[in-house]
This record gives C-alpha cells, sequence and structure tokens, in this order.
C-alpha cells in the first residue's frame, strides 16, 4: 500500500508533469475534454480488480452485485438522456464500438460507405489501414470543393451505385451538421443500414444543441470522452431487433471482459451530461468555436476557416494560402502554450504528415470555464500567431495565453491533496 511516488518515482514524475502541462497550457485537441473529480475517481477505483464478462444479470464470473448496479445505471442513464431502444456501455473505445457495429452487421467483403479520412472521417470508417478497410469493400464519400460540405446528391449517387450494406454518417473533422433524415432516405432508398457516428458531437445533442440520431439511425455510436467529457470510452445505441447482434458482437466478439471502473466513470458522466450546468458548458462550447471561427476570418489575410464557419464544438482553419503548413501551425501553437492538432483539409495540397489544415476545439476549455470574453481573445491570439507577425508578437500572446489559463485553474483538489492522480 505505497503511494506510487515512493513505488515508481518515474512514473508519478510523467503523472504530475502531465498534471502540470493540462493545468498551464490551453487545450483545444477538439477530441479532449477535462473529465471531472467523480470520474477520476471512478477510473482508479477498486473496479479495476473486477472481471464481469457478460451483461448486468447474466454474468460468467461471480462477485459481479456491484458492477451490475453501475452497469445498468450507464445504461439507464444513457437511455434517458438519448433515447433508443438499447444500450451497450462496455466497448472499450470509439474504435471498437465501430468494430463491433461492423462485426454485428457485415460479413468481410461487404460494402461499407464512410466519409474519407481526407475529408474528415473518422479512420474506423473505412481508412485502409483500420479493419474496417481490411475486411469490408470501402465506398468513401466527401465534401465538395466549393462550398466544403457534404453533397447529398453525390452521396445518393455513389450509394445507388455501390449498393452499401451499410452506411456510416459522422465525422472527426467536420465543422457541420448532417442531414440525418436524408441519410435515411439514402439508406432505404439502396437497402443499406444506417450508423450515425456521433462520437464528436454527442455532447451537443445530449443537450439538444445538435439534432439527434438516434430517431434515424439503425445504430449510433459515440464515445464518452470527447463532448460529453466523461470516461475514456465507447457505448452503442441500437434499436431492439439488433439488440443481441450488438451485445455479443461485442462480448464475445470484440472483447472480453468489461472495464468496470471506466463504465462507472461512463456512468457518472452520463448523469451530469443531464445537469443544466452541463447544458450551459455546451452552450459556452458552441459559442466559444464560432467566436474562433469568427476571430480568424476576422482578419482578413490568408487564414480561412473550412466551410467558412461552424455549428458545432471545431473549426478546421484552412491554411492552403498560408506561407505556413499545419505542422507549422501546430509548433507555433504549441510555443505559446496552445494544444492543437494539424489535419488535413479535403483536397489538400500538401502531403498528410505537413497538411494545410489545423483543428481547433473549444469543449475542453469551456469545461474549464471559458465563455465568449475568453473564446474571443484566444481566437485573436491564435489569428495573430497564424500570421506573418507571429515572431515579434511570440512573447506578449504566450502571457496571454498564460494568463487565461492561471484564471481558470484546473484539479486543485489534486495539488492540495500531494497526490498526482
Ligand atoms: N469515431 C469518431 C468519429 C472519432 O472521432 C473517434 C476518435 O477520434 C473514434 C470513433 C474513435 O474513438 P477512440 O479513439 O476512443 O477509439
Amino acid at each position: 500500500n505505497r503511494p506510487l511516488a515512493e513505488v515508481d518515482p518515474e512514473i508519478a514524475a510523467v503523472l504530475r508533469g502531465e498534471l502540470t502541462r493540462q493545468q498551464e497550457t490551453l487545450e483545444m485537441i477538439a477530441s479532449e475534454n477535462v473529465v471531472p473529480r467523480a470520474v477520476l475517481e471512478c477510473q482508479g477505483s477498486v473496479l479495476t480488480n473486477k472481471y464481469a464478462e457478460g451483461y448486468p444479470g447474466k454474468r460468467y464470473y461471480g462477485g459481479c452485485e456491484w458492477v451490475d448496479v453501475s452497469e445498468q445505471l450507464a445504461i439507464d442513464r444513457a437511455r434517458g438522456l438519448f433515447g433508443g431502444d438499447h444500450v451497450n456501455v462496455q466497448p472499450h473505445s470509439g474504435a471498437q464500438a465501430n468494430a463491433a457495429v461492423y462485426h454485428a452487421l457485415l460479413d468481410p467483403g461487404d460494402t461499407l460507405m464512410g466519409m474519407a479520412l481526407d475529408h474528415g472521417g473518422h479512420l474506423t470508417h473505412g481508412m485502409r489501414l483500420n479493419v474496417s478497410g481490411r475486411l469490408y469493400r470501402i465506398v468513401p464519400y466527401g465534401v465538395r470543393r466549393d462550398t466544403g460540405l457534404i453533397d447529398l446528391d453525390e452521396v445518393r449517387d455513389i450509394a445507388r451505385a455501390s449498393r452499401p450494406k451499410l452506411i456510416v454518417a459522422g465525422w472527426s473533422a467536420y465543422p457541420r451538421r448532417i442531414d440525418f433524415a436524408a441519410f435515411r432516405e439514402i439508406a432505404d432508398e439502396c437497402g443499406a443500414m444506417l450508423l450515425v457516428d456521433m462520437s464528436h458531437f454527442a455532447g451537443l445533442v445530449a443537450v439538444g444543441l445538435h439534432p439527434s440520431p438516434v430517431p434515424y439511425a439503425d445504430v449510433v455510436t459515440t464515445t464518452i470522452h470527447k463532448t460529453l467529457g466523461g470516461a475514456r470510452g465507447g457505448m452503442i445505441i441500437c434499436r431492439e431487433a439488433l439488440a443481441r447482434k450488438i451485445d455479443s458482437a461485442v462480448f464475445p466478439g470484440q472483447q472480453g471482459g468489461p472495464l468496470e471502473h471506466v463504465i462507472a466513470g461512463k456512468a457518472v458522466a452520463l448523469r451530469i451530461a443531464a445537469s443544466g450546468a452541463f447544458a450551459d458548458r455546451q452552450r459556452r462550447t458552441l459559442e466559444g468555436a464560432r467566436a474562433i471561427a469568427e476571430r480568424l476570418l476576422a482578419g482578413g489575410d490568408a487564414v480561412g476557416v473550412w466551410s467558412g464557419g461552424t455549428d458545432v464544438h471545431l473549426v478546421v482553419a484552412d491554411l492552403r494560402d498560408t506561407e505556413i503548413d499545419g505542422r507549422q501551425a501546430e509548433d507555433r501553437l504549441a510555443d505559446i502554450g496552445i494544444t492543437a492538432n494539424r489535419n488535413t483539409v479535403p483536397f489538400d495540397p500538401r502531403p498528410p504528415m505537413v497538411s494545410s489544415g489545423l483543428r481547433l476545439g473549444t469543449p475542453a476549455l469551456a469545461t474549464r470555464g471559458f465563455g465568449l470574453p475568453e473564446f474571443t481573445e484566444l481566437g485573436d491570439i491564435i489569428r495573430i500567431a497564424l500570421s506573418p507577425a507571429f515572431e515579434p508578437a511570440k512573447d506578449a500572446l504566450r502571457a496571454r495565453c498564460r494568463e487565461l489559463a492561471a484564471g481558470f485553474p484546473l484539479y486543485e483538489f489534486l495539488a492540495a491533496a500531494g497526490s498526482e492522480m
């Protein structure tokens, strides 16, 4: 029962260093968030010891009476929040959730239609090196060059011609809403099933700031740790008719024992997501992304914003016409204390390792307490950082970021408790 600092000082130093990094810098990776203390407590709890193959009330191990309670709470809360007939909270990650859905609904060689990675889709939607791209015949769709938006007529044409068994709607770097009703119609026209991967925007859906895909899709997958702000992991919502297939694809199809310490953290997050404070946070998340887009465009210089703005929690800065590429942009922001990630933009003239885009997300900072004034200031800071004025302004920008971070302290209880957690 010796503390971590004694048992393993090297790992303790990593935890301390990471805590300081999170406290002193501004997190703008769109897929990240900051979990509350209650979620940290679950994930660092004795539930990690428990094997619980199976589902609540139907386990292959004894001693599951307590984890049955938390897993059932997670399921019930998810249903309360999102609706849907059936929920599986066991996928270890978003990728596992999608793999389980494919496992349940497709046979190897079947046709899967998803948004191309370089147009904003996710690896698991058919990227060539991902298991989805290895097992299934992939038919990608993308966005239009002129509007930056998904062209539903094109999606319909591709679907008619390729007759997919499953269509995936969802994205990792697309700053607009998807028309779920139109995707449903297209799926019905060509006899396909529809999966909506709402990993990125689930938090917005939870509070009604984004339409819900649940009434339209056969299956909905999500992560719990992006806009939802909870424990790292995945979840599947499906129609009753698919419930058994989905459950058996998750376990024993894809996974063994569920991570019950994480599932408890998911339950906590789903409870918090039903609160007024969470709704306010999502409102600030959205408002913040709009402010960032607006401030980036305000300079009237070479930096663009993909599709001209955003309806969600992220902005894709378009650097195709700037001197700096995505990697340089990422480095400049890191230099002044902002963490973000470069991203290809559709029709990117630069190679993926360099790219011409920068994905900027507001969820973590909204959780930290940022509102419109702070996001507006941050938008101005980023605009200057991406412009030719960067070098002379660098020190001042770094100081402004440090001040913004200090104004919204993070995990103070950890320092107070002398724990790295
Ligand atoms: N689906 C989408 C749309 C995502 O953006 C992501 C993660 O970035 C995932 C699935 C995969 O989630 P995970 O990283 O938990 O496997």
